[in-house]
């Protein structure tokens, strides 16, 4: 996401005025407070360790297949190009 297409009151927001070392405003905090809330609500569901060993699995493949992978890498950035 370009840096300009961040906006305040948005987790993303809050993540870039902490790289600029600059204040978090109050729509960024209180964005960045209920994605915590959330994350911390959801961390131990079963959707998320699914979630997690689906990303594992899928990493673990990308390293057994590499030349596959950066193949259909290649291939989707010509799909959004
Ligand atoms: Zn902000």
């Amino acid at each position: 996401m370009a840096e300009t297409e961040i906006r305040c009151g948005t987790r993303a927001g809050s993540q870039r005025h902490r790289r600029l070392a600059e204040p978090v405003c109050d729509p960024c905090r209180l964005a960045w407070n209920a994605y915590m809330r959330e994350w911390k609500a959801t961390r131990n569901s079963e959707a998320r360790i699914r979630r997690n060993a689906e990303r594992r699995a899928k990493d673990e493949l990308s390293r057994r297949y590499q030349r596959e992978y950066a193949r259909l890498v290649a291939d989707y950035l010509k799909l959004v190009s």
